[in-house]
């Protein structure tokens, strides 16, 4: 192994070299540093930037609920005492040597390594979507800088056509684009001008969520709001100048203005790493014990891992907890822990104050019913207790979440009790 660093004492000293130090990256380092001692074990976490940004917040930026400021937070002040963090962009990584080399020409050696690298957005893969226009009447709230822009622009929004558009899976968190529906209609409605506002949500998928039984619940919401449908539209071009979408076979729908989700890739060192990922940057990983397939002793959590479930910081915190037991189960040479069942869970937001809770995973779609027993809070239902949910969720997120600490009824492994399985007949 390439990451032996020093031996102290007779005993030998191994690294964990964990790649991004977003969501995955720091809630594992906290727990792996809660596991080892620091003469045992040395945990280092690389990330290009310092700005550790709670991405749910970037739903409420457009709208004046939630400021850049107030979601963005020092990334290295949430990584535990005893955890090295450095600030340089990953250029590649060397599966043969174990060793991960740095844009600014440093190089580190890893006994362990955990891909926690995210997704990013590739705006530039589909034609037209930042040419003329970008920014000015197409728009994403997938970043901050554009969700910061597409608020300036809905504060001057006065009516006509608003289209929210999906370019295709996978995308993080693939119930934001809905939210952002439910949202709009709310916000239109609090500023008087609703009826001025068309507005309309445009999917390839063929209904309007991925799984039959939640995608007819959100579908129902969507024409409650009077949000119009398009399915299975494939975009191919985003014409800003002449404000329209065009789908490659050729559909064509008129905005004003335009809120795009762009396609999603893995982080572009992955590319440069010969064996370590897709065609689209995601790394191949057991979807139980998330051990990559091409190492034995690499990693993947998050948004990094090619997993079929959802890309959801819900999912990265379960991911969390099985990861980290496995990595100390590799570095004692027992077999691994194969029980991450690709439980996912999120608060879908849907204006006026309520939300709907969905809880799912590999082989359970998201059904009605009650979480997470069958005294709880409401499955697939709006309510207010779910609002406020979403809303308590930010402070989780920073003070138990990414510390690693477990909370309170909410395990890794999917509840089963409470849900009305009946309901996929
Ligand atoms: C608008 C929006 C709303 C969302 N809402 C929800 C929600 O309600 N519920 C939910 O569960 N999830 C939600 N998510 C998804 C959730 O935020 C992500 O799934 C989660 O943060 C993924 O964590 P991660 O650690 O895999 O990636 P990230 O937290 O994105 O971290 C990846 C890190 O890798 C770093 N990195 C990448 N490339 C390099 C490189 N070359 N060199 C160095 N560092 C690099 C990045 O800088 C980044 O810090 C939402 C996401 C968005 C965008």
């Amino acid at each position: 192994m390439g990451g032996v660093v020093a031996v102290q004492d007779g005993a030998v000293i191994k690294r964990v070299v964990i790649l991004g130090g977003g969501t995955g990256g720091t809630l594992s380092a906290n727990r792996l540093r809660r596991l080892f001692p620091v003469d045992e074990v040395e945990i280092v976490v690389v990330d290009q930037n310092d700005d550790h940004v709670y991405q749910p917040g970037l739903l409420f930026v457009p709208f004046g609920l939630a400021h850049g400021d107030e979601i963005i937070r020092p990334r290295h002040r949430q990584l535990h005492k005893g955890v090295e963090f450095r600030e340089v962009p990953i250029e590649r990584v060397d599966l043969e040597s174990d060793r991960v080399h740095f844009e600014d020409g440093t190089v580190i050696g890893y006994d362990v390594l955990v891909v926690a690298s995210g997704s990013r957005l590739v705006e530039d893969e589909t034609e037209g979507l930042t040419g003329p226009g970008w920014k000015e009447k197409v728009f994403t709230f997938y970043d901050p800088a554009g969700a910061a822009a597409l608020h300036d622009a809905l504060e001057a929004f006065d009516g006509g056509r608003v289209v929210v558009n999906v370019v295709d899976l996978p995308i993080k968190c693939p119930v934001a684009p809905l939210e952002f529906c439910f949202l709009a209609d709310w916000y239109f409605h609090q500023r008087g001008i609703r009826h001025r506002v068309q507005l309309t949500y445009v999917t390839p998928l063929d209904g309007a969520f991925t799984k039959p039984v939640a995608s007819r619940r959100l579908a129902g919401l969507l024409e409650e709001k009077d949000v119009a449908l398009v399915t299975e539209f494939n975009t191919g071009e985003v014409d800003g100048a002449g404000g329209r979408l065009v789908s490659y076979d050729e559909r064509e729908i008129g905005f004003d203005l335009a809120v795009v989700v762009p396609l999603h890739g893995g982080a572009t060192y992955v590319a440069r790493s010969p064996g370590l990922g897709d065609e689209l940057g995601f790394v191949a990983v057991d979807k139980h014990t998330l051990q990559s397939v091409a190492r034995p002793n690499m990693f993947a959590i998050g948004d990094a891992a090619g997993v079929p479930t959802s890309k959801a910081g819900s999912v990265t915190h379960f991911e969390g907890e099985v990861l980290v037991e496995n990595v100390r189960r590799f570095l004692d040479g027992q077999p691994l822990d194969a029980s991450y069942d690709g439980h996912a869970n999120c608060f879908v937001e849907t204006g006026f104050g309520k939300a709907l809770l969905i809880d799912f995973n590999y082989d359970t779609e998201p059904l009605p019913g009650h979480f997470p027993s069958s005294v709880g809070l409401p499955l697939l239902k709006e309510s207010r207790i779910n609002h406020l949910g979403k809303l308590m969720f930010q402070s989780l997120y920073w003070h138990s979440l990414l510390p690693g600490r477990d909370l309170p009824g909410v395990g890794s492994a999917m509840p089963t009790r409470g849900k009305d399985t009946a309901a996929v007949r």
